[in-house]
């Protein structure tokens, strides 16, 4: 792979790491004061509360996609797909450094092979 390119990807997973470890904490700030002013019985604190939740959940999961990226940047195993071996194309990698599979499998996981 393109070396430069891949230092680039490399900053880009970082910055998009920093950015939601920081989200991740003002959420869980968020939902933890949400859960101290719940003692009353506003279904709205509730719903407030389970939206951020799963909010956080979803970016939790980013991170952990994030996390693989740069692993797989230091095991020099980044850039190739998980399933069948073959390069991951440098346009697929800039729209999403996170990618794990080629273009092909992942349309074949998704179910989407026409
Ligand atoms: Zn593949």
């Amino acid at each position: 792979m393109d070396e430069q390119l891949l230092v680039q990807l490399k900053e880009t997973l970082i910055v998009m790491k920093k950015n939601l470890q920081k989200r991740i904490k003002e959420r869980s700030e968020k939902v933890k004061r949400n859960f101290k002013g719940d003692v009353g019985d506003s279904s709205l604190y509730v719903y407030n509360r389970e939206t951020l939740y799963s909010i956080t959940e979803r970016e939790r999961n980013k991170l952990q996609e994030v996390n693989d990226a740069l692993y797989r940047i230091k095991m020099n195993t980044y850039g190739i797909c998980d399933r069948c071996g073959a390069e991951i194309s440098k346009e697929r990698l800039i729209l999403k450094p996170t990618a794990r599979f080629c273009a092909r499998c992942k349309k074949e996981i998704n179910g989407d092979s026409k």
